[in-house]
């Protein structure tokens, strides 16, 4: 298919190009010093101790999971809609993952209120996500863990360089978790990050990511170290150089694209707000500096959902839905059924919510004609 109007799109240039080809000419290829300075750079952007570059977010979730002591027999609570690999990363560890449902038409992340009603003895830790780039309530969410003891992950995927109070999204909680996959607000094709502020934490996501050993092959390389040592059943959750350069340029680009991305959006808000008024827009306001990675909309309830994205298919417009909720889908129908999550709020929002177009390469004249489409679509 190819769309007038993609729902995302990729700034990829000439300088990603001269960074991939200078590491394949280097013939060093993983974790060497593209790495280190992507992580060291990567730390300095989000003002955070450590910075451990990895596969994929869905990798560092479940690193995070392990590094806090998460297994068997806790639960941790999580959203619902969000992407699988949130809930996911807490069934890789043993642990039961618990929904707790989100603040509602305006902002759909986590609820404090709910948490506080999904917490038991069984309760070990909450994973927070920062839908569509925008700040959850953390100071609320974090007196809540404080008085009941909880770990607290954030899913950052969808929020590099956001903020709430001048503090970098993923620095709130004990691990931050990024994404640079294909359509993120940065990119590397796969790859993702793992921020601490913990010695200790750090120290064991760093050997968790390579098979538990003690030194790298590119120590070794360095004349560091001739062996190593095995202190954990580990992984290799090892991010390569050729992503690491590319994601440095990324990095360096993400502010003025995130920047884009802004007025972009805000062109939306207002257009959508005054001709479209039976349309719900959420986020119109935010905690915060957002992220600003998707622009989801509500349908009125009486809206037939494929029938309004088909419309703006033949547009040739590329619509989503963030997200089918986790609680709904076949496997965790199976593994939570004794849990019978109680997620009104959940279920309303994601039968009618649509995900419209939003990258730093769009026009306004595309916004325009987006919000129009919505229009006509609506009035059909
Ligand atoms: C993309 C995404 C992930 C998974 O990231 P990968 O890097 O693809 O593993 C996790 N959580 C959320 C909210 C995401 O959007």
């Amino acid at each position: 298919m190819s769309w007038k109007i993609p729902l995302a799109d990729l700034d990829l240039g000439s300088e990603e190009e001269a960074a991939a080809l200078a590491v394949l000419r280097r013939r060093w290829l993983t974790m060497g010093s593209e790495t280190q300075a992507f992580e060291a750079e990567f730390a300095a952007f989000v003002g955070a101790k450590h910075a451990l570059a990895v596969t994929n977010c869905t990798a560092a979730l479940h690193l995070a999971c392990i590094a806090l002591g998460i297994g068997p027999g806790d639960e941790v609570i999580v959203p619902s809609l969000t992407f699988v690999a949130t809930a996911n990363a807490v069934r890789y560890v043993g642990a039961t993952p618990v929904f707790a449902d989100i603040v509602g038409e305006t902002d759909f992340s986590l609820d404090p209120d709910d948490i506080v009603t999904k917490i038991t003895p069984q309760t070990k830790a909450i994973i927070v996500v920062h839908y569509a780039g925008y700040a959850c309530d953390m100071p609320a969410i974090i007196a809540i863990a404080e008085r009941h003891g909880l770990q607290i992950i954030e899913d950052v995927a969808h929020a590099p360089g956001a903020s709430l109070a001048d503090r970098a999204l993923g620095t709130w909680g004990a691990i931050g978790c990024f994404s640079f996959f294909s359509n993120k607000n940065m990119t590397t094709g796969e790859g993702g990050m793992l921020i601490t502020e913990d010695d200790e934490l750090a120290e064991k996501l760093r050997y968790l990511r390579s098979h538990g050993m003690t030194t790298l092959t590119w120590d070794r390389h360095q004349g560091h170290a001739f062996t190593y040592d095995v202190v954990d059943s580990g992984y290799n959750f090892r991010i390569d150089e050729i992503r690491a350069a590319i994601g440095r340029i990324q990095l360096r680009k993400l502010p003025a694209n995130n920047a884009r991305r802004a007025e972009l959006n805000q062109r939306y808000v207002d257009g959508l707000t005054e001709l479209v008024p039976q349309v719900t827009v959420p986020y119109k306001r935010c905690r915060g500096e957002a992220a600003y990675h998707i622009r989801p909309i509500l349908l009125p309830p009486a809206v037939d959902r494929s029938r309004f994205m088909t419309a703006l298919k033949t547009q040739g417009i590329q619509t989503s839905i963030h997200y089918p909720p986790i609680h709904q889908f076949w496997y965790y129908r199976q593994a939570t059924a004794f849990k019978s999550p109680n997620l009104p709020m959940t279920d309303d929002i994601a039968a009618r919510e649509v995900t419209l177009p939003l990258y730093p390469g769009l026009s306004f004249a595309q916004v325009d004609d987006i919000i129009t489409a919505v229009h006509t679509a609506l009035a059909a």
